[in-house]
């Protein structure tokens, strides 16, 4: 495939909503398309899209193809892999972004295998640079990086040989900036050539369980570790994080260990989170805790142990036991408030 100057995004919609993680990677695809020299386009699929097209636009695509079909409204496999795929052969992008959701995990692979093309799962970070095999030198490739072994190593991975270059980006690892309402992007309108064959999936019913943590949104969260030993302990995290309005995280240990429910845990396997504030407390700092906040604007933590790693990161630390710390950084800040 011969290829224009352009790195893709595929814009997932939900309910006619477009989904965080594809403005976070219309953000990335902008930063990597300056570094390329290139354009930014998008792929949005669904139904009374325009006031949404708009605002992917404001975000800093070029040029958004938008397909409006009634059939669309909701992702089913083959029509979605089919509309997508023939955009892609059409405008050949040297790039194309998922997000890692669930919808993008499907549809990645179905292009990949499709187009005959790499595709890396997963991805925490978007590089561009060089890369040599014998004497062949490939410049300006795409860095593909995300943990492996377990999260023991950071591999990047890099498919230069053929084109177009493809990767799922996890939710919340890229950064969002301000959109610009005066962005000049184009929107081109396409018709999907799709057959009634084609939907062989029916939606016969959609039940969504509303997300009771927000810990994406959060801009204060306190998270709790193995340290914190027993789920009655685990109140003193719960008071803490009321009394300053924030979010209840976990380690993946005390999630295990039963002190708190699954999707309060942050890292590699669970949430990754940017809060403003960040607060630690009987967390040790293993790599996979780390990846998924190490991003926070203000790390406080707490320990007994005065070479606990999560110290390396942490903007303020306090040695000692959480039982006795936090009641009284409860009662400090009650005090001020
Ligand atoms: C593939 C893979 C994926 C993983 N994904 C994740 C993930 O998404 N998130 C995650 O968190 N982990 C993840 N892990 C697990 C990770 O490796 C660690 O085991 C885990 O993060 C440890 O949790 P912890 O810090 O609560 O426990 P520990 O490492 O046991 O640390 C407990 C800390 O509490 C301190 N402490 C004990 N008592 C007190 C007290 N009274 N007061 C103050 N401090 C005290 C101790 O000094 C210690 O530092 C993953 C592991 C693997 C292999």
């Amino acid at each position: 495939m011969s290829t224009k100057n352009t790195v893709m995004v595929f814009i997932q919609q939900d309910d006619g909503i477009v989904a965080d993680v594809s403005l976070e990677l219309v953000c990335k695809a902008k930063e990597l398309a300056g570094e390329l020299g290139a354009k930014v386009s998008a792929i949005l699929a669904g139904d009374k899209l325009d006031a949404e097209a708009k605002r992917v636009i404001s975000y800093g695509v070029d040029e958004l193809f938008l397909v409006e079909d009634k059939r669309l409204a909701h992702y089913t496999p083959v029509p979605y892999t089919k509309v997508v795929r023939d955009i892609i052969v059409a405008q050949q992008p040297q790039i194309v972004l998922y997000g890692a959701t669930t919808t993008g995990r499907d549809l990645g692979p179905r292009i990949a295998s499709n187009l005959k093309v790499g595709l890396t799962a997963d991805c925490t970070d978007l590089q561009i640079g060089d890369h040599k095999i014998k004497e062949q030198l490939y410049k300006n490739i795409l860095y593909q990086i995300r943990p492996a072994f377990g999260g023991n190593i950071i591999a990047t991975i890099v498919s230069p040989e053929k084109l177009p270059q493809m990767a799922t980006v996890r939710e919340g690892v890229m950064k969002i900036v301000e959109p610009d309402a005066s962005y000049k992007g184009k929107i081109t309108k396409v018709d999907p050539k799709l057959e009634d064959g084609d939907f062989l999936t029916e939606i016969i019913k959609r039940v969504r369980e509303e997300k009771r943590v927000n810990l994406k949104g959060a801009q204060i969260i306190v998270s709790g570790g193995i340290g914190v030993e027993t789920r009655a302990n685990f109140k003193l995290i719960e008071e803490l994080a009321h009394v300053l309005g924030g979010e209840i995280g976990a380690s993946r240990a005390a999630v295990d260990a039963g002190l708190v429910s699954q999707p309060h845990q942050v890292g590699q396997t669970g949430t990754t989170v940017r809060p403003r504030l960040y607060i630690a407390c009987g967390i040790s700092g293993s790599i996979q805790h780390r990846a998924g906040m190490a991003e926070s604007s203000k790390i406080i933590a707490i320990n007994s142990d005065p070479d606990a790693p999560i110290f390396q990161i942490a903007h303020y630390g306090i040695v000692g036991d959480l039982k006795e710390i936090i009641p009284q950084f409860i009662k400090a800040y009650k005090a001020k408030a």
